[in-house]
């Protein structure tokens, strides 16, 4: 949201926002000459809604335009959006994927399907000196140049190169360490994050649990067809009382970390409406469902009996 919002403005990229990603007519009606692309998280953070992929591919496509999503909440593990439709995923990789809470950085991965010489996207069918043969003194167009696979190719050049935008041999290091036991990671962190869910969906002071995996939600079907090894590690909940319980139940934690990653191998607990989302407008805030009585938790690898009294003992307390 605030890259969004407000730095890419700065370069000229503008985003038009609609409140229901998955209802399509709104996001059409958002679709104008200049429009490039349709970006949208796969899993939102911290409310977990799905998004559903494959009718918002084909809406941008009869627009050719690119779907471009964000894949960070759900991990390639559970999700191959590429598979469904999407043009482009990226990752943050400084969550599930490097998975201690060690590195920063990103992965962009392009499917390779979409015609960037349709006429929507003047900087891959413009001449650039960036890939020209100054031997002969032509100049190419990175459509021209290196047809579907333009979109990664002016990456790799242009940013990576050009720009220097790499990420140091240290984190990078890190990340492939950490990206070589994302199965049995993630694996066992959606299992405990679905019994944690269920059970606080029963417990005292706890209004109402958001995770897509639990049965009753609207998106249940959109489980079965995305998710079949589950939605993730991450949910989130609202409690009664005030601002102060919220602030108890996280101080009386003794297994879970206060910390605003997600997708560690710890457990960690957040209030996002101080946190993750405290530069968010506050309509805006509360259209994503971030209250002040909302707590969010990403589950790590810690023995799930102990989280779940960690979590049973924090609340008691609190009240
Ligand atoms: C954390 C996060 C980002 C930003 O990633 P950084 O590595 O902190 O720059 C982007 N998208 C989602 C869904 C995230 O959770």
């Amino acid at each position: 949201m605030d890259a969004l919002g407000d730095f890419l403005p700065q370069f000229g990229i503008h985003t038009d926002f609609v409140k229901h990603i998955n209802d399509l007519a709104e996001v059409e009606s958002k679709i104008g000459p200049d429009t490039r692309a349709i970006f949208a998280e796969t899993v939102a953070n911290p409310s977990t809604e799905i998004l559903d992929i494959e009718p918002l591919s084909q809406l941008a496509h009869e627009h050719g335009i690119a779907l471009i999503v964000d894949n960070t909440v759900p991990t390639p593990y559970l999700l191959r959006p590429i598979e469904f439709g999407a043009d482009i995923v990226v990752h943050s990789t400084t969550k599930g994927i490097t998975g201690h809470g060690n590195a920063i950085g990103g992965a962009v991965i392009d499917g390779g399907h979409l015609d960037w010489a349709n006429g929507r996207f003047p900087q891959f069918t413009t001449r650039q000196q960036v890939i020209s043969d100054d031997r002969n003194g032509e100049w190419h167009s990175f459509a021209e140049r290196y047809g579907n696979e333009a979109f990664i190719k002016r990456i790799r050049i242009k940013y990576l190169r050009t720009f220097g935008a790499v990420a140091s041999p240290f984190n990078a290091y890190l990340s492939l360490i950490g990206l070589e036991t994302l199965p049995q990671r993630v694996s066992q962190q959606v299992a405990s994050a679905q019994r944690i869910a269920e059970h606080l969906n029963h417990a005292a002071h706890v209004m109402k649990v958001n995770y897509s995996g639990l049965g009753y939600t609207p998106q249940y079907e959109l489980v079965g067809k995305y998710f079949p090894r589950g939605v993730g590690q991450i949910l989130s909940f609202l409690v009664d009382g005030s601002a102060d319980n919220v602030r108890r139940i996280i101080d009386g934690t003794e297994v879970f970390s206060y910390v605003p990653n997600i997708g560690d191998a710890r457990s960690l607990i957040v209030d996002p409406a101080r946190i993750t989302h405290r530069e968010v407008p506050l309509d805006a805030r509360i259209a994503a469902g971030v209250g002040d009585n909302l707590i969010r938790l990403s589950i790590g690898l810690e023995n799930v009996d102990d989280l779940i009294a960690d979590l049973d003992q924090a609340i008691a307390n609190a009240y």
